[in-house]
């Protein structure tokens, strides 16, 4: 026998198994708003034309080589993508009190800032938001802290619980972690106001908490890459220590290339030296260095000022696009004068809406209507097309009625 014949069947991860069942279902109607992948108008995956010309330009350039990355990364990406995300005039930029380091997309970034966390500073508990990515909370368990959850989702309201949030992260022990989202919070689509963030900040930095943003949607929000890192850098301006764990799978569609990064702003450049020399040991044992691919394109696009300003017009594109289908989502209940106070649709942001739907009601709407997403009731409003919303809008007419 085999000595693994003991093993049970693991289920499926519960976002990514949506797709699973999505892809065993024959129905020529069925809907997969499951996944967190932008789909155009016509329901198929897009590759920017921003990204087509960056990965010409690498082929074309013969003196480019296959060697191993060093344990950080591609420097150059590195350098770019902190000036991305803290802005180009970051006082932690010019005072050299940032190191950043290529990790593989957004979840290798939470990782290894975990891990480096988890070694290294003194307090091991990382706050999370209640309800946040189902991902979240085994990251941080196996990068070795501990995982607690603060209040942030208010059903009644479908909006931000900034009371329960403001009592919770009020109550964490001095110098705990909290992960924030940067923008488009998942799976509420609920972000806090400027001013909230604002309160936000002041409350943690007068307790020491440490924050840890996770910015996977930068410019899917709003449709503006400075609008949505705003909240970070005004933690950033405060002169305060941060960690930012940045994706570019969804804002420049590069998803399969996991690239990503983690930067962690210190007080003095010297600390910024010897935190990044323990961010190597974390790394190399791990997967010694990252991918060269993705992150050469990101440079590509980052460094050269025409095809960053294509890039902001194709990303500005997708968010368009996404909060054209909130609006014809908002419209079609409308019309059909579904009960309930559907206006979540319109105010939510990024690229999910949590409908309020129950398990209940979303295995109904799969088993009748063939449209999946995960149990929670949230779904991907980039998996929507202008064709599709009138089906989806008779399922959720019919679930409520
Ligand atoms: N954080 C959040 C909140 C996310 O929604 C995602 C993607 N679903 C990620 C991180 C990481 O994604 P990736 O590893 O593909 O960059």
């Amino acid at each position: 026998g085999s000595v693994f014949a003991h093993l049970v069947q693991a289920p499926e991860d519960p976002i990514l198994g949506v797709t699973v069942a999505y892809n065993k279902d024959p129905s020529p109607v069925k809907l997969n708003l499951g996944v967190g992948a932008y789909r155009t108008e016509e329901g198929k995956p897009l590759v920017l034309n921003v990204v087509r010309k960056a990965e010409q330009q690498l082929i074309n350039d013969r003196t480019r080589i296959k060697e191993y990355l060093p344990i950080v990364g591609l420097v150059e990406f590195n350098k770019l993508s902190a000036k991305l995300i803290l802005g180009a005039d970051s006082p932690a930029i010019r005072e050299n009190r940032i190191t950043t380091v290529e990790c593989l997309s957004g979840t290798g970034s939470l990782r290894v800032g975990g891990e480096f966390l988890a070694k290294h500073y003194h307090q091991k508990t990382i706050y999370i938001t209640q309800p946040t990515w189902g991902n979240h909370p085994k990251i941080f368990t196996l990068a070795g802290l501990t995982v607690k959850t603060y209040r942030y989702y208010d059903p009644a309201t479908r909006g931000l619980n900034f009371k329960g949030l403001l009592e919770d992260l009020g109550a964490a022990p001095a110098g705990s972690i909290v992960l924030l989202h940067a923008c488009a919070h998942n799976p509420t689509g609920v972000d806090p106001t400027i001013q909230q963030w604002e309160q936000i900040r002041q409350l943690m930095r007068s307790k020491g908490l440490m924050p840890f943003f996770d910015s996977a949607y930068q410019g899917f929000a709003s449709g503006s890459l400075d609008t949505d890192a705003k909240p970070i850098r005004m933690f950033v301006a405060d002169g305060g220590e941060c960690l930012v764990a940045q994706s570019y799978a969804k804002n420049m569609g590069l998803y399969g290339e996991r690239v990503g990064a983690l930067s962690i702003v210190c007080k003095s450049a010297d600390v910024a030296g010897r935190v990044e020399s323990q961010l190597k040991l974390v790394i190399r044992p791990m997967y010694s260095s990252p991918p060269i691919h993705g992150a050469s394109i990101v440079a590509v696009i980052l460094r050269d000022k025409n095809l960053f300003n294509e890039w902001t017009l194709e990303l500005k594109a997708m968010a368009d696009r996404i909060i054209s289908m909130r609006k014809q989502l908002f419209e079609a209940l409308r019309t059909r004068g579904t009960p309930g106070d559907w206006s979540h649709i319109i105010k939510q942001i990024g690229m999910f809406t949590f409908t309020g739907l129950n398990p209940a009601q979303v295995s109904f709407m799969t088993k009748e209507y063939h449209i999946y997403m995960t149990s929670d009731g949230r779904i991907s409003m980039a998996g929507l097309s202008s064709k599709t919303v009138p089906h989806l809008a008779d399922a959720i007419h019919a679930v409520v009625t």
